[in-house]
Order: C-alpha cells, then structure tokens, then sequence
C-alpha cells in the first residue's frame, strides 16, 4: 500500500465508533464476543487495506462479527471514512470493528478458540530472506493463527506474486499445516471463485494480466 500521509487520520481513527482504541485492544482479549453483543463466529482479516472487502463481506453476511487489523492509520481513515458515510446514510454496519495495530499483536489481542477464520489479501511480500518471518503466510505467523482459530477455523491468503504464494505453500508444508485447497488462477477456477469479493489489489492486479493464487488452509491440531 502507497501510503500518502493524512495529518487528520489519527484523529478520525480516535472520533470513530468502529476504531477500537489503542490503548484498550488488550483489555478485549477474550471479551469479543461481549463487545458484539452476540455469539457470532468472529472473522479477522490482517492488512486490510482500503477496506473493500471486509466491508463487503460485513454487509453480505450480518450473523458474522468481522475484525479488520491495518497497521497504518493513513489507510485505517479509508475504510473509517467509508463506514461514517454509511452511518450517515442510515447503512449503519454494526459487524465490524477496526484495530489499528500490526498483527505481530495477534495473541495479546485474541484469546485462543476466539476466531474462526482469518483473510490475508496481498500481504507484503518481505522479498529479502532476513525478513521472512515477517511474511503473514509464513510459520511464525501459522504459529499465532492456530492459537487463536477455533476447532473447524481456516486461513485464506489471496496474492498476485507466485513466489509468495509458493513459500505459503512450502511453509504450510514444513508448519504441519492441511492445505484444504489451492489454486494458481482463482478467477478461472468455477469453485473457489464463486462468492469471491476482490479487494482493492486484486482488482488492480487481476485487470493487469496477473493470474491471483487462492490458498485455504487449517492447523493440523483441530480435529476436523
Ligand atoms: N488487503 C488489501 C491491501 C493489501 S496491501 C488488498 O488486498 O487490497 C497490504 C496491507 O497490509 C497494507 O495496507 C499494510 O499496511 C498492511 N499490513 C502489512 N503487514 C501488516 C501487519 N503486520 N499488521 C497489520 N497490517 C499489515
């Protein structure tokens, strides 16, 4: 994500109703489920981005409670701006909720079992080998998602760059991890596409010629 600075973003992160405050995301660990309101499976996506699809699936599905992770707040203000918006013009979505934070934080923020499926749409690819293990497929992450995924949960990962997608695959392998399915070109397989939102990147990268790789994967621990 090209990040422009927003001066304002700060502020519109701490005036809106959807931003959990920083400093309060730890104290909610555990209590997701009490700030919804309701016992609805709880579905996180890590760098969200602009937002679009997160938002989209908010809206198509209101018996899921959504949590969206985005580390900067001059990307965090699109999807703020987006949900305000749709406040004022009575759409209000109540099954969503933003943390600006990096995911790194993933286990301070969910207690174990707390979610049921966590999206990863074009995740940095940390291209230089001293930096993988800060890849959101990668095993030190795999390690932090099957803490926090429910019995039955899953983790999918959308990207454009094969060589990615390829050590996702390789570190499913070596994490111990089912691949549930795969496919190298999402929008050309009938099965894994129906229902697919595209997200902002994928747009962008689907209408250059770039094929997008889908992977579905559980923790080898659950009993499904
Ligand atoms: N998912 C969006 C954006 C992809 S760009 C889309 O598909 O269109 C990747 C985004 O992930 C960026 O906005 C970046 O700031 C965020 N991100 C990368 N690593 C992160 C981390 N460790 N924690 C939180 N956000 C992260």
């Amino acid at each position: 994500m090209r990040l422009r600075n927003i001066p304002s973003a700060r502020q519109e992160l701490a005036d809106s109703v959807y931003v959990i405050d920083e400093a309060s995301i730890a104290d909610m660990r555990g209590r997701w489920a009490e700030h919804f309101g309701n016992d609805h499976p709880v579905r996180i996506e890590i760098g969200m981005g602009k937002g679009q699809f997160l938002l989209e699936l908010a809206r198509r599905n209101p018996d899921v409670n959504y949590i969206g992770i985005e580390r900067y707040s001059s990307v965090l203000v699109h999807p703020v701006r987006k949900l305000e918006a749709m406040k004022q013009s009575s759409q209000t979505i109540d099954n969503l909720l933003l943390l600006r934070t990096d995911a790194e934080q993933l286990n301070d923020i969910f207690a174990p079992g707390e979610a049921d499926r966590i999206y990863l749409n074009f995740s940095d690819p940390w291209p230089k080998d001293r930096h993988a293990k800060r890849r959101l497929p990668g095993r030190v992450f795999l390690g932090r998602y099957e803490k926090v995924l429910a019995d039955g949960g899953a983790v999918e990962f959308k990207t454009d760059n094969r060589g990615l997608f390829d050590f996702a695959l390789e570190e499913a392998r070596e994490a111990g991890w089912i691949i549930d399915a795969y496919t190298y070109d999402l929008h050309a397989d009938p099965v894994m596409n129906e229902g697919n939102i595209m997200t902002e990147y994928e747009r962008k990268f689907s209408e250059l010629g770039n094929p997008i790789c889908k992977l579905i994967e559980h923790p080898m621990t659950q009993s499904t």
